[in-house]
């Protein structure tokens, strides 16, 4: 194809335009530097004389052009192309090229850049990081990770280099590099030790810029048994009897980071045997489960939880995991199934069992609708661990010991901070749960009187048992139940 000549006479199809765009020469695109490529999402598509032919996804101002023409000694003739075309060829051109030796100095900052990027990444995999933020502080870009539910600043950027990062996370999601005035989202793949790590990125327009938050899964990763999760024994020993259920409705209660999802996994994991068909439908996909079927659903598409769940039913399920009940039409869907015989796990957003009920309520249920669905309803938490190496016992204080109900002679442990868990005194996490069974032949009236009569009187008993055992402290406990204990009867 004659690039010349099909830029000068600029094609209006989607079809062609795609056809030229692809036959760009990474060459030729990049005789504009990679970091104006990446802030204004601009493709440099064919260079005729002392004029260079520039894609870009928005009309440009005309500071941009100034700086094209700047840049690269040309004079720039603009063209005008929607973002999905254009967004994958400047991958092409600048993500995958490898930079030559004799680079210039701006592209000798551009492989910095991805090298940092990568570097980013691997780093917050090793730290046991689930998200990344950048956000933009007075002056610089603060990049934070959160690191067993907790934020730490890890690096500072100044304003230019954050944007420049920001925009090769942008391409490198397939989102649109030079909108930023509306939230977009987006996820790209990492490779790592073998396996695939899944980075979904979502971007917001703030008051001091361009915000972005990363969100990483490790989907390959091996599944924890239900063993591993650490539960007080009573807790593992009801979770076992759910897998034994024949049919019926498990709900996990508890807000987002509460642990939810790796107790459901472990569920799955415990089932996953031949003779059963496992089914699950999830907002997104958090680890894949070899053998079972899964279904990430995708709004957008029109695949909604409920749509999934209707589809999934017609699968012959033995077991469903739905990742979480949001709407009227799930609750009811997911309902209606476990009580005729399907065993369906399940999470709903509330503090603890009593709101968790409450919850699903609110979605359309009745109560002895619900009753008779569940085989079991279970709260948990997570709380940092303490670091085993450096933890020192303590006394309890008269004070904690009557808000948490602890012996005055108890004696717990506290954080200290050593080389091991970074001087933070905490390493990994532990779940504090509050379960409650049906027996399948028990009468509605029997399973109400079942259920906890206070709102988190059973998390806190857990809490105080993971305390007296030194896997947590008094602080952790304080954290967790500080809003709560003023509020309830908590001895
Ligand atoms: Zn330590």
């Amino acid at each position: 194809m004659n690039l010349q000549r099909a830029c000068a006479s600029w094609p209006q199809s989607d079809s062609e335009l795609q056809t030229l765009l692809a036959a760009v020469a990474p060459a030729v695109a990049r005789i504009l530097p990679e970091n104006l490529a990446l802030e204004f999402g601009a493709l440099a598509c064919a260079q005729e004389g002392n004029e260079l032919t520039v894609a870009v996804s928005q009309t440009p101002s005309d500071a941009l052009i100034t700086r094209i023409e700047r840049a690269t000694g040309l004079r720039a003739s603009i063209k005008v192309v929607a973002a999905h075309l254009l967004t994958p060829e400047i991958a092409r051109c600048y993500g995958t090229v490898q930079i030559r030796n004799t680079a210039a100095f701006e592209e000798r900052e551009e492989q910095n850049l991805s090298q940092y990027l990568d570097q980013l990444l691997e780093r917050a995999i090793l730290a046991r990081a689930s998200d990344i933020h950048l956000d933009l502080v007075p002056d610089k870009t603060r990049i934070r990770f959160r690191i067993d539910g907790h934020l730490k600043v890890v690096d500072n950027l100044d304003a230019s280099a954050a944007t420049r990062l920001i925009s090769r996370i942008k391409l490198l999601a397939g989102l649109d590099i030079a909108e930023r005035r509306l939230p977009q989202d987006g996820h790209l793949s990492f490779p790592f030790e073998a396996r695939s790590i899944d980075v979904r990125v979502a971007t917001i327009p703030s008051e001091a810029g361009e915000r972005v938050a990363l969100r990483l899964l490790d989907r390959q990763s091996g599944n924890q048994q239900l063993e591993q999760l650490d539960f007080s024994p009573h807790i593992l020993s009801s979770l076992q009897q759910i897998c034994l259920a024949r049919g019926g409705f498990f709900l996990i209660c508890g807000p987002t980071g509460s642990g939810k999802s790796t107790t459901l996994y472990a569920l799955l994991h415990a089932l996953c045997r031949e003779e059963l068909h496992l089914c699950t439908v999830e907002d997104p996909v958090e680890k894949i489960v070899p053998g079972i079927t899964q279904v990430g659903i995708n709004p957008k598409s029109g695949l909604t939880f409920a749509v999934a769940l209707r589809a999934l039913l017609r699968q012959d399920p033995d077991v469903l995991m739905v990742g979480e009940i949001r709407d009227q039409e799930t609750a009811t869907t997911a309902l209606g199934a476990a009580l005729s015989g399907q065993l369906v796990f399940s999470t709903v957003h509330g503090a603890d069992i009593v709101s968790g009920i409450a919850r699903l309520c609110e979605l359309g249920q009745t109560e002895n609708l619900i009753l008779q669905a569940l085989t079991g309803i279970m709260s948990q938490r997570l709380v940092r661990r303490l670091c085993r190496s450096c933890r020192r016992s303590t006394n309890v204080s008269p004070d904690d010991a009557q808000r948490y109900g602890f012996n005055r002679d108890a004696t717990v442990f506290a954080a200290v901070g050593c080389e091991r868990c970074h001087h933070t005194g905490y390493r990994g996490r532990v779940a504090i749960a509050d379960i409650a069974l049906f027996a399948s032949n028990q009468s509605t009236a029997k399973r109400r009187a079942n259920l906890p009569r206070h709102n988190y009187a059973g998390l806190l008993d857990d809490a105080r048992r993971h305390c007296l055992a030194g896997d947590t402290c008094i602080a952790e406990i304080a954290s967790l139940f500080q809003t709560e204990a003023s509020s309830s009867d908590a001895r």
